[in-house]
């Protein structure tokens, strides 16, 4: 089975609706906005529809797993606000876009059972994309339970370098069996990207969220204890699945996450595209026990709890310091 024309249409899918974020950002994000959170909410609709669009026209017959929902357009949004949305994706697919063709396009492929679903986080990362951090567009395609290719646009991926590229963006991507790749957002050469050589965990660059109340940070301290690692060891934290992007191309060498509240569980689109990255490039995903995620729980993971990405090299370590440190119960 090779799946080179979804792949191909996922990267193109990914650029367009990172472009129409990208649209957004620059005109709807200031610091002196009344609403802080508007400027997400148009862009989760409008890429979110622009994505479903496209998934419409390419796999008519295929499952979208997604956030959003034209209920909630419709009732959370302001006549303003749903016009916003009409208007930029007017202006990213060129022809006059009706509020019922965002509704339908929000739902194409929900509450479908189809063998392949497209899981999909139009943004991931909102805290980011308000901040001038790291977000991505993430699109992953499962097909019988399993992940097997994914794509993350990511506008601010060189953001915070010291020496960033003229393009701050990247696209990263996989397909099952085919390796990882990297581009510049903007276009041009791929290039293949492997995971780091870096056994030793003292050394290791740490990837937690940026976020605090997204990863429990005294399960980070118990486990960097355990792990040896000293006040300097590297660490960094940033939001979205850029997080898997970098240790996929030896930028970070693990990303560990587990939420304060014990009962949480990850839903299925803020992992499955990283996931496959990672897997291509020679790394590993795990829970906290060391369990591969279960992918066909619904739109949570109910059966995993926390995340482990490492080189591979890593993984056994930091899955023992988990253990030792008394988390993995
Ligand atoms: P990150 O950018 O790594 O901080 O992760 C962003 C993702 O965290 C979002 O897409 C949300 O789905 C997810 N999220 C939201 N609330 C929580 C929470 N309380 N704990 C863990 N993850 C969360
Ligand atoms: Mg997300």
């Amino acid at each position: 089975m090779t799946l080179s024309y979804e792949l191909e249409t996922a990267k193109t899918i990914a650029r367009l609706a990172a472009g129409i974020c990208q649209s957004i950002q620059d005109e709807l994000v200031s610091p002196s906005l009344k609403d802080g959170r508007e400027p997400v909410t148009i862009a989760d609709y409008a890429s979110q529809a622009l994505i479903g669009h496209a998934l419409s026209e390419n796999f008519p017959d295929d499952a979208v797993l997604s956030e959003e929902h034209s209920e909630e357009f419709m009732l959370l949004l302001n006549d303003r606000q749903r016009a916003l949305v009409s208007r930029f994706l007017t202006d990213a697919v060129g022809g006059y876009v009706f509020e019922e063709q965002v509704c339908a396009w929000l739902d194409f492929g929900k509450q479908k059972q189809a063998e392949r679903t497209w899981i999909v986080d139009p943004i991931d990362g909102t805290k980011g994309f308000l901040g001038g951090r790291h977000y991505c567009v993430a699109i992953a395609l499962m097909i019988g339970g399993e992940p097997v290719l994914g794509a993350l646009a990511s506008p601010g991926f060189y953001s915070d370098e010291d020496e960033p590229p003229e393009d701050h963006g990247a696209l990263t991507y996989a397909m099952q069996g085919a390796g990882a790749y990297r581009e510049s957002l903007a276009g041009g050469e791929r290039e293949p990207i492997q995971v780091s050589m870096i056994t030793d965990p003292r050394a290791a660059m740490l990837l937690t969220s940026f976020e605090e109340e997204h990863t429990d940070l005294s399960f980070i301290d118990d486990v960097s204890r355990a792990l040896r690692r000293g006040p300097d060891a590297p660490r960094r934290g940033l939001d979205s699945q850029d997080k898997y992007a970098m240790v996929a191309s030896g930028m970070g060498d693990m990303y560990l996450r587990v939420t304060p509240d014990p009962r949480f569980r990850e839903k299925l689109w803020d992992h499955a595209a990283g996931c496959v990255i990672v897997s291509e490039a020679g790394g590993r995903v795990t829970d906290l026990a060391g369990r591969p995620f279960d992918w066909t729980t619904g739109t949570r993971m109910v059966n995993n709890r926390g995340v482990i990405v490492t080189n591979r090299f890593l993984h056994n370590a930091v899955l023992d310091a988990i253990t030792r440190s008394g988390w993995a119960k």
